[in-house]
């Protein structure tokens, strides 16, 4: 490698320095000082991916290459694919669900991974129904979806079935445990309340994104709600 001017060390060392403080940088009211909990990555095994509509996976097509089937109860017609999520998140859900199970709330998967594949036909499927517009503010675009990261999961109250992957999840026993303690497990609400001109999408109290214990701890202490918010990324 050829040896750089020490000017120039200086400038590279200046500018990474730089460039990784900005990652953190909060990009709208909130003033509250953060830890470091790891940089914005594109890689889409990683817990701390961003995806979203400007964010697609990286590839497209990508899929996890270690997807299993948690040990949780599991929506009764679920498919063979969405009852597997990527291995990287399964001990906590296993943990999360048995966490909440001992205070007699029973939580079940309703859907998990998503193939590129799969995610393209349910869009399809939305687009026929409730046209273009309302399609894409509630249901990502193939190779857009977390659900294809195998990071992301919707979860069910097995006691109250009627607001499954419906806004009254939030007021089943379900929907309260986890609002409050899913961040110990390092998930966090990825779609909150009134957040879809930043995330994209309208409020969903049933889709959960693991994204680790240190930075769902660090969201939750410092209060902020979405992870484009938390990487100052769109
Ligand atoms: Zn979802």
């Amino acid at each position: 490698m050829k040896k750089l001017a020490p000017s120039l060390v200086f400038i590279v060392v200046a500018v990474g320095v730089a460039a990784a403080m900005s990652v953190h940088k909060l990009s709208d009211s909130q003033t509250a000082e953060k830890g470091s909990v790891g940089t914005l990555t594109n890689s889409p095994s990683s817990a701390l991916v961003v995806v979203n509509k400007q964010r697609p996976l990286n590839p497209k097509t990508y899929a996890p290459a270690d997807l299993k089937v948690p040990n949780i109860p599991l929506r009764s017609n679920i498919t063979d694919e969405e009852k597997q999520v990527s291995g990287v998140i399964t001990p906590s859900l296993e943990a999360m669900v048995a966490a909440a199970s001992e205070q007699g709330i029973s939580i079940n998967l309703q859907s998990g991974y998503r193939s590129y594949a799969f995610q393209a036909k349910l869009h399809d499927e939305y687009e026929m129904q409730q046209g273009q517009a309302v399609a894409d503010s509630q249901s990502a675009q193939a190779g857009y979806s977390e659900h294809q990261t195998g990071l992301a999961v919707d979860l069910g109250d097995v006691s109250n079935p009627s607001c499954d992957v419906r806004n009254c999840f939030a007021t089943t026993s379900a929907g309260k445990w986890l609002t409050a303690d899913a961040y110990k497990y390092g998930f966090i609400l990825r779609y909150p309340l009134g957040k879809q001109s930043i995330t994209g999408y309208t409020y969903e109290p049933w889709h959960f994104r693991y994204v680790g214990d240190k930075l769902a701890k660090s969201m939750r202490t410092n209060r902020v709600n979405t992870l484009e918010q938390y990487f100052n990324v769109q």
